[in-house]
């Protein structure tokens, strides 16, 4: 029989599952062994071959790549034995493929690492004891504890469900939550669809409302969702984040400017009679030099570094783009509770109604106080465990400190079997309230309901209300949050009881005011954001006063700015808010649903706005913003999934600091950019300019390529391991959709590429025209210069662009392996040039000492006069 129509002793005892301790460890393994355990198959590796045949697969390679053997051809048909230099491309472009596939593997593999960090875990019940494990390591009978925001780690039938709604739209295709009931029955015949079965929860929805058990029917690819994962598998497409889209682009253009170069040059090179072979392959190799290859895989590389920094500081990114998006953020809208406050919350008043007595819990829990807090504490949903000869709260923080502070005379479970529970009514930030009712001790029941002060007031009938609206006050400007406690007992137990019917004819008992201290680190984020042109909001379900006060403490509520409340909001037209938007900073008593409102109203502005949210409700909120940032700690699965970074710590100012990591993704991306360009730019103008000057070609392709992958390819990849020397957090955020190249940056590179070029182009003239050492100027000696000038410029500009102060303020140590490969593109320059071998290989020749002086003064000459700039216009060479 199919488990949906099983009942629940049936589906009990078919998995010979403890309803009350689920599984133990010898059924655990033993399921495992015979069902195998609840992970999906993963999709295959792409073998080494295709990656290779992939990243070749760019026009100017191919081209390159098919002369290169033309040319093998023709040599062989010829027969001079001259295939050196054709061999050489086609080894030069393997190894630069190789070597860029290698890189993107490792960045790709840390990225993976990262998202083991973000797995699933839930909660189950085994040998009696609540544990919370991988997801992937449930197993078939295992005993699901579901609450409200769980996602459901493998299908299961309910044996308990108390007011719980699925959310199946990711196996249904409908989004409205769907009620589940587990006692309902089905028609022997019915046809009866997923959708419908609603004594299951399905692998892969999520719970929205209530709470429930449920027994694990199916694990893994048995799952409804496994059935379907073949297609999940198949639709494993990386999706680029905008600044690798904008980088692909980037390197398009580029190609065309490349193909354009390359056919000026051959038209120069047929006009001036040279050598058709030859100059189509200078050609072809300066589009492939050009094109900056590596620069999109340098991206993914500090994507991945600036990804796994965060991770480090507690921010785990679920989606790539969002560490671009979080630099050109400037408004954080922030939950108060938990994110900017301790979330460690301990009662310090209780007022009582009747007596009209306000008791200080410092002062030891009088009467007054024990009669409040013990409906107060009933009236909860935490469990209590003894750890270690600790007791250790499981539930809201709000509960738990209630909990807590009857402990000192009574324990809730010594209170819970004088007042039996009969039913409940579970909390949600919407309702603001949560009622449960019990058997009386003194016959008939009792209902009682806690919740936020001017939700209750106006349902209350009896009791002091004006004292009460005073003591709600005082208690809210001492930062305290409120919890109103109310009560109503009636005889007779009506057969369908609704929530209107608990909660009519209330009598107030009294209320509690709770401290919730704000995190130590939270002002100086604040401020600290706010000197990076970043505004806080502070966005909460609690009451103005208590909002305000705390507000003012970290700093968000400063003189001029303004607070504003969920029924304000909702009386504003959208063309008010957006007037006014700025200049609120606390928004209080919001539903999850306002913060759509802020957002959008903030995003009519053109700002890019981050957003922190943790409970069921908050999900379509984060998926608005343009950072949605969820908690790992006391979060939802549900606003994990919605989200796009996760607090793994739920602390503010971890968001501050992913920020600024953000920022400094951005200026990494620049540098590399500026390093790549400028040298590629600068070896077609020097190409052009010598061949408009008659001069020849004073570059050979195997030159080109080895520039592209020698000089520029070693530091250009040590560029993404590079500090931020600067302080990103001392200027406000860049517009959204800033061009790459400003600030600047476009004159930058054309400096440069002018320098390098000037350079290079008077090595040529002088290795053409200047006798040195005895050696007669000739066109092998001007390449020979050439070559080595250039290569050393672009090797030297790798210091240049790391900060626009001088490169002597920069320690070895901020990035050695950029040093280092610095120095090793060096070395294998010089080697390239003083092996006899590699000489006659790469079409060199030997060159007297005073042409190595001249090298390595023309080499110096672009460093030289950028560190001049520097020191009289540092602005010239912001990074
Ligand atoms: P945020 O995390 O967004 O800052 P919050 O956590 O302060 O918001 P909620 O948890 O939605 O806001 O609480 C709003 C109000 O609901 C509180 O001020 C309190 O009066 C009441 N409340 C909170 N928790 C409970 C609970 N467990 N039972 C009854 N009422 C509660």
């Amino acid at each position: 029989m199919k488990a949906y129509r099983k009942g629940i002793e049936e589906t009990i005892s078919s998995h010979a599952v403890d309803s009350q301790k689920g599984l133990d460890a010898k059924q655990v393994n033993y399921n495992r062994e015979k069902f195998g355990n609840n992970s999906f198959e993963t999709k295959k590796k792409e073998p080494i071959w295709r990656k290779i045949l992939i990243s070749l697969n760019d026009v100017a390679t191919i081209i390159l790549l098919i002369a290169a053997v033309i040319s093998i051809v023709s040599t062989y048909i010829e027969g001079t034995g001259h295939y050196f230099e054709s061999l050489l491309i086609v080894g030069i472009v393997i190894i630069n493929s190789i070597l860029a596939i290698v890189q993107e593997g490792k960045a790709e593999n840390s990225l993976a690492a990262l998202q083991n960090l973000n797995r699933t875990q839930v909660k189950v019940m085994r040998d009696g004891e609540t544990a919370l494990i991988d997801a992937d390591d449930v197993v078939l009978g295992d005993l699901l504890i579901i609450e409200n925001g769980s996602a459901i780690a493998a299908d299961a039938r309910l044996i308990e469900a108390i007011e719980l709604q699925a959310e199946e739209s990711a196996l249904t295709g409908e989004s409205l939550p769907v009620e589940k009931d587990a006692h309902a029955t089905f028609e022997p015949e019915a046809q009866v669809n997923l959708g419908e079965r609603v004594t299951m929860v399905y692998r892969g929805t999520t719970i929205v409302n209530g709470h429930g058990k449920a027994v694990v029917t199916a694990v893994g690819m048995a799952t409804e969702m496994g059935t379907i994962a073949g297609l999940l598998s198949k639709e494993s497409k990386t999706v680029l984040t905008p600044l690798q889209r904008r980088l692909v682009q980037l390197g398009k253009n580029i190609s065309w400017i490349a193909i354009a170069a390359a056919i000026v040059v051959m038209g120069l090179g047929i006009s001036q009679g040279m050598d058709l072979k030859h100059i189509f392959l200078t050609a072809v190799s300066l589009a492939v030099a050009v094109v900056p290859e590596t620069l999109p895989v340098i991206v993914t590389m500090t994507l991945a570094l600036g990804v796994q920094k965060m991770a480090r500081k507690h921010a785990i990114v679920r989606r790539l783009p969002a560490v671009e998006t979080l630099g050109t953020t400037n408004v954080i809208a922030s939950d108060k509770t938990g994110t900017l406050t301790q979330n460690r919350m301990t009662v310090r008043k209780v007022w009582h109604n009747e007596k009209n007595h306000l008791s200080l819990i410092a002062d030891g829990l009088d009467d007054m106080a024990q009669d409040v807090l013990s409906l107060a504490t009933i009236s909860t949903n935490v469990s209590v465990k003894t750890v270690d000869g600790e007791q250790v709260y499981d539930g809201l923080p709000t509960e738990v400190a209630l909990v807590r502070a009857m402990a000192a005379k009574k324990s809730r479970d010594d209170l819970l079997n004088m007042y039996p529970l009969i039913d409940q009514i579970p909390f949600n930030s919407t309702k603001k309230r949560m009622t449960t009712v019990h058997r009386n001790p003194s016959g008939g029941y009792i209902a009682i309901t806690k919740g936020a002060f001017d939700v209750l007031l106006p349902m209350i009938q009896h009791g002091d209300k004006d004292k009460a609206t005073a003591i709600n006050t005082t208690f809210g400007r001492e930062a305290l949050r409120v919890l109103t406690i109310a009560q109503r007992t009636f005889t007779d137990m009506p057969e369908n009881p609704t929530q209107a019917f608990y909660e009519q004819d209330m009598t107030l008992v009294g209320l509690v005011g709770i401290i919730d201290p704000p995190r130590v680190e939270s002002a100086p984020a604040v401020e600290k954001a706010r000197l990076a042109g970043v505004k806080t909001i502070m966005i909460t379900g609690d009451h103005v006063e208590t909002a305000s006060a705390i507000a003012r403490e970290i700093n968000i509520l400063q003189d001029g700015d303004q607070t504003i409340t969920g029924s304000e909001l909702a009386k504003l037209s959208d063309e008010a808010l957006d007037q006014n938007i700025q200049n609120y900073s606390v928004y209080a008593r919001v539903t999850p649903t306002d913060k759509i409102r802020i957002i959008k109203s903030w995003q009519r502005q053109d700002a890019t706005i981050a957003m922190t949210g943790d409970g069921v409700n908050d999900a379509p909120a984060l998926k608005a913003a343009d950072v949605g940032i969820s908690m790992g700690e006391t979060g939802t699965d549900v606003a994990r999934d919605a989200s796009d970074i996760i607090l793994t710590d739920d602390n503010f100012a971890t968001i501050v600091d992913a920020i600024s990591e953000g920022r400094g993704v951005y200026i990494k991306v620049r540098k590399t950019i500026n390093f790549l360009l400028s040298a590629n730019i600068s070896e077609i103008l020097v190409i052009l300019i010598a061949m408009i000057l008659g001069w020849g070609s004073p570059l050979l392709p195997v030159h080109l390529l080895f520039i592209n992958l020698v000089s520029d390819g070693l530091p250009g990849f040590a560029l993404s391991r590079e500090p931020l020397l600067t302080n990103v957090m001392n200027e406000p955020p860049m517009a959204k959709n800033t061009s790459l190249f400003a600030h600047g940056l476009a004159r930058q590179i054309a400096i440069n590429a002018s320098l390098f070029g000037i350079v290079t182009l008077a090595a040529i003239w002088i290795g053409q025209n200047v006798t040195l050492g005895g050696l007669t100027a000739n066109a092998n000696v001007s390449q020979t210069m050439a070559f080595v000038v250039l290569s050393l410029t672009s090797i030297f500009h790798v210091f240049n662009i790391r900060s626009n102060k001088s490169l002597f303020t920069v320690k070895y140590s901020a990035n050695p392996s950029l040093v280092n490969m610095a120095l090793l593109a060096t070395l294998i320059t010089l080697a390239v040039a003083l092996i006899p071998l590699t000489q006659s290989l790469f079409g060199l020749t030997f060159i007297s000492l005073g042409h190595w002086a001249i090298i390595i003064g023309l080499s110096l000459v672009p460093t030289i006069v950028i560190e001049f700039l520097k020191m009289i216009q540092p602005n010239l060479f912001k990074v």
